[in-house]
């Protein structure tokens, strides 16, 4: 799949009339049309549920803006003077059923006409590991003030997942965090009796305590504390709806705020919170929908 540039569309249409969804409009009257061509591409060329997604369009004519709506959620997308191409930010939920999906299109051209358009997105089915439980998972009742300090750092956690930062603050490729072999992939599912008991949202290195934990990519530190569940936890939003997470951390060196840059030292590796021994759990996440990091880790910009 490297190397080949697959056109996923190709988009004839007319312009200046409005245009609805179905990229379809009529004539206009006064003037000749002009043509505009878009190329939609995404990376991985391969969706399954699960992935991130960066949507490429390339078009024909300048646009002032474009914007894109994906799975109900808005996706950010910038213009990259270098490659003339916009670049869009996505994820494919977990759940998400395999078969064709809509992304949504509205572009602005310089004239003011706008263009709307939807293209058909084909989601296949990932082949994640499912663990069948002979036993159920065993419920450890958290007593009264674990609770109120489970609850408060639940409502901690809404509100700054609920900021966005819209810009994109990554470039480039993203590091992997540590060297370390993984443990535990993205997806694995836990059943018991045939029933979802729980899904792995993130990746598992294994790492001693004290191993440097690097920025996957650059951005702004929105989290960076230790929590019940997650031990020593940073969270960076790299903009366009996208966040990296990394947990059980024994030490923290960077602060709330702090701007970061790919592959900078946040922390040390640990064995923090609600663990069975040292690893790095590392999630991304863009905009509440956890995907696989693995696959981030192949995509790039240019
Ligand atoms: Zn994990």
């Amino acid at each position: 799949m490297k190397g080949i540039l697959i056109l996923q569309a190709l988009l004839l249409i007319s312009l200046p009339p409005l245009l609805t969804h179905s990229g379809i409009a009529a004539e206009p009257s006064q003037r000749a049309p002009r043509s505009i061509v878009l190329l939609v591409r995404w990376k991985p060329e391969s969706l399954v549920n699960g992935s991130p997604c960066l949507f490429r369009i390339r078009s024909s004519r300048t646009l002032k803006s474009l914007s894109g709506r994906w799975h109900g959620h808005q996706v950010f997308f910038d213009f990259d003077v270098k490659t003339r191409t916009w670049y869009g930010f996505a994820g494919v939920g977990i759940d998400t059923a395999s078969g064709q999906h809509q992304l949504s299109l509205e572009a602005r051209l310089a004239n003011g006409a706008r263009i709307s358009y939807s293209h058909s997105v084909t989601v296949g089915k990932a082949a994640y590991r499912t663990i069948d439980l002979s036993v159920p998972g065993k419920y450890t009742e958290p007593d009264a003030e674990t609770l109120a300090r489970i609850n408060q750092e639940r409502a901690l956690k809404n509100e700054v997942f609920r900021q966005t930062i819209k810009d994109r603050l990554w470039a480039g490729r993203f590091v992997a965090p540590v060297e370390n072999v993984i443990t535990e992939g993205f997806g694995t599912q836990r059943t018991f009796n045939g029933v979802r008991q729980s899904v792995h949202q993130g990746l598992d290195f294994r790492a001693d305590i004290g191993t440097p934990v690097l920025a996957m990519n650059s951005g702004t530190v929105i989290l960076a504390r230790d929590l019940f569940y997650e031990g020593g936890f940073v969270v960076i939003d790299h903009g366009n709806g996208l966040l990296t997470l990394y947990m059980h951390l024994s030490e923290i060196n960077v602060n709330e705020g702090n701007p970061v840059r790919k592959g900078e030292i946040i922390g040390s590796s640990g064995a923090t919170g609600r663990v069975t021994g040292p690893h790095l759990h590392v999630g991304v996440r863009w905009q509440g929908i956890y995907v696989d990091p693995e696959t981030l880790l192949t995509i790039s910009i240019n």
